[in-house]
């Protein structure tokens, strides 16, 4: 290669790995680079063999440049790929459209109200993610506030509020406070108070049918023109216990004769004669409903901007009557559609999730067949994964598909880069009722010739993490898809060239040529006598098998990929077996 050359790759190559550092924020890597460089450069490809040489350095000298030291030199280098890195900067801000008004408020304070009847599963999700992606941009916060003021049917399960603020941590975010609705019930009473002094709520003592039915009609029902006095009263006694479930409600006084009836004189409190879970709210029987406790805590807890469902759209409407007494301005509302998840059997419903842990046919919220969020941090993926994906989603009033697929390449990005490889030969399939119908099977292999061990590397773009150590011994573990025709050869990946004879792999001199001229299969084995065995659940249902020694030793908690079958996280090592969770391919 002549200097001229040389200096060209050089260049060439500096750019590369100047833009790419600056894209992803990490350092550049020599595989990463290789590939487009040859790709872009056919002048290139004669020299292939130098070429990793002279970039190895040149990838080291920008990896030790800070931030600003690269844009300057790709500005010198190249100044059209400097402006590209801008122009996706840009579209990486705009997936979430602006919010309405946002120059109105001093500062903008969203909020997530999650009811803590469970974990939350992958939709929900969504609130935290977006809302703490607004925060960030407009240098607001947002708030996380309990709305378990239903301990009947939506009963709250007292370890959920504490999973839920480790989900919204787990997603990379953290509230600027945290609200129990179920504390707050007085604050509820003074507003309801203030409401009958203002002729603005009534009790009612109608039969639910009965009210229903003249509220169809437009009509009032005989309790709305109480004076205040008895209204005042017959509230401080549902306060103080003296009415049981249905006997006594106290209602929003609207517009008897609104177009729309879910808006005619709304229901603001009833009696729940089951007691709440928590400690501090088991004495209360006397509890708001969802609109009127949420409506007037949004007021409270100076919410600027909502985000709701396109189905609740009626709340802001019959929250409009008690903002409009107590002299409030509503917050800014963006309604948004639904999201579905695809790739699950199991239906996105915190209580469908509930009745099947109950019923034994989920081991529980982070069963890898649930589609809860437990769940897919247990199988490795990271918060920042799911995150992006839902920003991606946007806010739109359509109901819209989350593609499990778009998580997973979220998060293949971002753990791929670390995973230590490691060889899992699988061996069986328990589908644990969900009907999925895959099998496996090891055959083992005896070997003849070779090295006494095989040494693939930690990370093939990794040389510094160094190698594995894996001893062949008297035969390998194949899966039997892989097993080659008689005669035929395979590579071993990390050991070498093999040829089957029917019974036995001889070992072969041949190098790795062979494997891109002449076709030959790369295959994952593991030692016939020094393996680990391993259960590997996935949502389709649990894959046995044995993965090399090494797999001993990796620290739970580590996402590893084995190689060919995919990325998973290490669970745990039993006495009998190690456990670990599938990620994604
Ligand atoms: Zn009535």
């Amino acid at each position: 290669m002549d200097d001229e050359l040389r200096e060209r790759v050089r260049r060439e190559a500096e750019t590369a790995a100047l833009f790419n550092a600056l894209k992803h924020g990490s350092d550049a890597q020599v595989g990463a680079i290789m590939g487009p460089l040859m790709g872009e450069n056919p002048d290139f490809r004669p020299h292939g063999d130098e070429i990793p040489g002279i970039l190895a350095p040149v990838i080291e000298d920008v990896n030790a440049m800070d931030r600003d030291q690269k844009r300057e030199r790709l500005a010198e280098l190249a100044p059209e790929r400097v402006e590209e890195l801008d122009a996706d900067d840009d579209e990486d801000d705009g997936v979430l459209p602006d919010l309405p008004n946002a120059d109105d408020y001093d500062e903008v304070r969203m909020r997530c109200a999650p009811n803590p009847n469970g974990p939350w599963h992958i939709g929900h999700a969504r609130m935290p993610a977006v809302i703490g992606t607004y925060a960030e941009e407009y240098d607001g916060e947002f708030i996380v506030r309990f709305d378990d003021t239903d301990p009947e049917t939506k009963r709250p399960l007292l370890w959920a509020y504490d999973e839920i603020l480790d989900e919204i941590e787990y997603l990379g975010f953290e509230p600027a406070d945290v609200y129990r609705a179920s504390d707050r019930l007085e604050t509820y009473y003074e507003h309801a108070r203030e409401l009958i002094e203002l002729g603005g709520a009534y009790t009612c003592s109608c039969p639910a049918g009965e009210f229903s039915e003249l509220k169809n009609n437009g009509e009032a029902c005989p309790h709305r023109e109480k004076d205040v006095e008895t209204v005042r009263e017959e509230f401080e006694a549902m306060v103080d216990g003296e009415y049981d479930a249905g006997e006594m409600v106290l209602r929003v006084k609207t517009d008897i004769e609104h177009k729309n009836p879910a808006l005619r004189d709304w229901v603001a409190f009833r009696i729940i004669d089951t007691p709440h879970p928590r400690e501090e709210a088991e004495q209360y029987r006397c509890w708001p409903m969802l609109d009127f406790q949420s409506g007037v805590d949004d007021h409270l807890t100076g919410v600027t901007h909502i985000i709701r469902g396109i189905d609740l759209q009626d709340s802001a409407k019959r929250q409009q009557f008690v903002y409009d007494y107590f002299d409030w301005e509503y917050p800014e509302v963006i309604h948004w559609g639904h999201v579905q998840v695809d790739a699950y059997d199991v239906q996105m419903s915190t209580s469908t999730i509930r009745e099947l842990i109950d019923a034994g046919d989920l081991d529980g919220w982070d069963d890898p067949r649930a589609p809860t969020l437990p769940s897919v941090q247990r199988r490795g993926i990271r918060g920042d994964a799911i995150v992006d994906a839902m920003v991606e989603l946007g806010t739109s009033t359509s109901n819209v598909d989350l593609s499990m697929s778009a998580i997973y390449s979220n998060n293949r990005d971002l753990v791929d880069d670390d995973a230590p490889r490691q060889f899992l030969v699988r061996d069986g399939f328990d589908d644990r009722g969900s009907g999925a119908d895959e099998s496996y099977e090891a055959v083992e292999v005896p070997t003849d010739g070779g090295p006494e061990s095989a040494h693939p590397p930690v990370h093939p773009e990794h040389e510094e993490r160094g190698d594995r150590d894996i001893p062949v011994g008297d035969g390998v573990l194949i899966e039997a898809g892989d097993l080659p025709a008689d005669g035929d050869r395979v590579w071993l990946k990390g050991y070498g060239p093999v040829r089957y004879d029917g019974e036995r792999f001889a070992f072969l001199d041949a190098d790795i040529e062979v494997v891109r001229e002449e076709g030959v299969d790369v295959v994952h084995w593991t030692p016939a006598d020094d393996n680990v065995r391993v259960r590997l659940r996935t949502p389709e249902g649990d894959v046995t098998g044995y993965a090399e020694p090494g797999f001993a030793d990796v620290e739970p908690e580590t996402v590893v990929q084995f190689v060919r079958v995919g990325f998973a996280r290490c669970d745990r090592h039993d006495a009998d077996e190690s456990v670990a969770y599938y990620a994604h391919p």
